[in-house]
């Protein structure tokens, strides 16, 4: 066994705030219960005083997790503290993550505080978020750029404040290894009770070194470190967690270092984050990305074929990549179905959820001859964001052609009335959606809009993904056919139904309320 290694998944906090990956209270929920199957060690929830809604999904994660620590992260703010202790004071295992910059361009610029004063307001928050909570984390913002002397005191202080894990973050991805190990190494050898408090890496991917990073500070005697799945975070992202976790299992031979993750639940992790922002997973993105296991060159496939070591050294199954692809068709029973749910690592699908699913399966075989695995999970992901309430898709016709102007011929049904419209556009999509703007009578605009296949060949299923805005909020839609039309139809009216009825979109004004007396004037970043 090798020294066990915390992993402190970030993916709800810092990844949440990179634009396009903002996640509603279900979905966040969804992402929590999954990451917590991962096996993560600490999941940093959200940043509960940024806002009510951040407030509430701390405060559900806390409540619904029983394997892992949740965590809050906090300014050096008595308010900031007083709401993450609210939100995450609820679960099993609570933790409070405070940070203050410590780089002296910080200090002057933004905090406009000498290090003096920075270092009194550590030491008050953190010995005030340990009176509240005894697992408190302390993080030095800009650690990379902070004077070396002084790291060593606000260390010191911040364990002797009650601080049991010291976060030394590169927040601007500005460090090369090298200079991540000296500081590591620095920080230990001259702090001597670093060894009563586990010291931590938080980097960032702006120059591609968030990963490589991570590591050489994990070599130099870092206990835990911070990571989001398929590397989402601020600005480049964070590093990956399935990057950090499969190198430090592939090559344990140079770490001797152990994590308690369950490296096959790590792609469908990565595939539950994206089907559920609609970003996707780059091809070449390492270890989840579709191309990661897949040999093209003739010279690799045949040694792979001869010795499968010869050109991999990790295996998909180790990742969670199913291979087996076994087809589903017309004939195959509810029995066959639910097993494949099983095979595909869903098992705690109520009994109502899969006549549901059987029965649009069914549907899908009529018009499509071999189900793949991707089918059976993209009709999943699409049933489990049905929006309850709202306008639903009685029939639709729509024409278009070179030479004449597209037309949409629609009829929505709500509370049992029918309602049909007409429209006209310079391409059926466009008709499509100026007709159901008409209907609903809710202007909006249209911020993206994607197709792709679910599957290879001809006969695959389209999945849409659409996100409007009305000003006041943004949301997104799923949709799933074989027809193209027809899936952008039904992804356009989730995002409306959601828009109308939900109202759980990211708000596009700034929600945080600081208020005049605050340290931190002007500034609103949740960034540490
Ligand atoms: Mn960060």
């Amino acid at each position: 066994m090798g020294e066990k290694v915390f992993v402190f998944d970030t993916t709800l906090r810092d990844g949440e705030q990179a634009p396009g990956y903002s996640m509603n209270l279900e979905e966040k929920l969804k992402m929590a219960r999954q990451i917590e199957a991962l096996g993560v060690d600490i999941i940093e929830a959200g940043f509960a005083i940024s806002s009510p809604g951040d407030f509430e999904s701390v405060r559900s994660i806390a409540s619904i997790v029983r394997n892992a620590t949740v965590c809050s992260l906090a300014r050096s703010l008595k308010k900031d503290i007083d709401a993450a202790y609210e939100a995450v004071k609820v679960a099993v295992s609570p933790r409070l993550h405070v940070f203050l910059a410590t780089s002296d361009i910080h200090l002057e610029y933004k905090l406009k505080l000498s290090r003096d004063e920075a270092f009194e307001r550590m030491d008050q928050m953190v010995r005030y978020a340990s009176s509240l909570c005894p697992d408190v984390e302390f993080s030095l913002e800009d650690a990379t750029r902070t004077d070396r002397e002084y790291m060593l005191r606000i260390v010191e202080g911040a364990i002797k404040a009650g601080a049991h894990t010291i976060n030394l973050p590169d927040t601007v991805g500005y460090s090369t290894p090298g200079e991540i190990y000296d500081m590591v190494r620095y920080v230990k050898e001259h702090v001597p009770l670093t060894d009563k408090a586990v010291l931590s890496m938080h980097c960032h991917n702006d120059l591609g070194m968030a990963v490589s990073n991570t590591l050489s500070g994990l070599e130099a005697g870092a206990r835990q470190f911070e990571c989001a799945i398929s590397g989402i975070g601020e600005r480049a992202g964070n590093a990956a967690l399935e990057e950090v976790v499969m190198a430090l299992k592939t090559r344990k031979d140079k770490y001797g270092l152990e994590t308690g993750i369950n490296t096959k639940e790590i792609a469908r992790s990565s595939h539950l984050l994206s089907s559920i922002t609609g970003v996707k997973i780059n091809p070449s993105k390492a270890i989840v990305g579709q191309n990661a296991f897949a040999h093209e060159s003739g010279i690799h496939q045949h040694g792979v074929m001869a010795k499968r070591e010869t050109y991999e050294i990790m295996t998909p199954e180790d990742v969670g990549v199913t291979k087996t692809n076994l087809i589903l068709g017309k004939h195959s029973g509810i029995h066959a179905f639910s097993r494949k749910l099983e095979e595909l690592g869903y098992y705690d699908i109520p009994d109502e959820e899969i006549k549901n699913l059987f029965s649009s399966f069914k549907a899908l075989s009529d018009r499509k001859k071999h189900i793949m695995d991707n089918d059976i999970i993209a009709l999943l992901d699409s049933q489990r964001s049905v929006v309850k309430e709202g306008w639903s898709l009685k029939d639709y016709v729509v024409n278009s052609g070179n030479g004449i102007t597209s037309t949409a011929c629609i009829t929505l049904e709500k509370d049992g009335k029918k309602v049909q419209g007409v429209a006209i556009g310079t391409g059926p999509i466009y008709a499509s959606f100026r007709c159901i703007e008409k209907i609903i009578k809710h202007p909006f605009s249209l911020l993206d809009y994607q197709l792709d296949a679910v599957t290879e060949h001809r006969d695959a299923q389209g999945q849409a993904t659409v996100k409007v805005s009305d000003g006041k909020g943004t949301y997104r839609g799923r949709g799933l056919s074989t027809d193209v039309i027809e899936a952008s139809l039904l992804a356009l009216l989730q995002a409306v139904n959601r828009m109308l009825y939900e109202k759980h979109g990211e708000a596009e004004d700034d929600e945080f309320g600081l208020d005049e007396g605050d340290m931190l004037v002007g500034h609103t970043d949740k960034e540490e």
